[in-house]
């Protein structure tokens, strides 16, 4: 009896994953943009600067105070973003309507 290859249906428009690419890292003082749901997570997880629990998550998926990721930039914006740990959300482009 041969064997067969599975055979697995993969439509054309499939994505791989889905993308969650950070943008920006913002200025010293200057707040980070988290938006999205996917900055939240249902568990709540001790902070990784803080230790205090936290349902946020960066975007590579560290648990942090959308607050202390701040202060963490503030304090060393140098490594902040050579490292690019805590950063704002890519902003979508948005099309320049010339609207009169
Ligand atoms: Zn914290």
């Amino acid at each position: 009896m041969t064997t067969r290859p599975a055979r697995r249906r993969r439509p054309s428009h499939a994505r791989p994953e889905r993308q969650f690419k950070p943008g920006c890292v913002p200025a010293p003082g200057e707040f980070l943009v988290w938006s999205g749901n996917r900055h939240f997570a249902w568990l709540d997880v001790p902070c990784v600067l803080c230790g205090r629990p936290t349902s946020l998550r960066s975007h590579a998926g560290e648990p942090a105070h959308k607050v202390c990721a701040e202060d963490w930039i503030a304090a060393d914006p140098v490594e902040a973003r050579r490292s690019g740990r805590f950063a704002s959300d890519a902003q979508p482009k948005k099309p320049t309507s010339g609207h009169a």
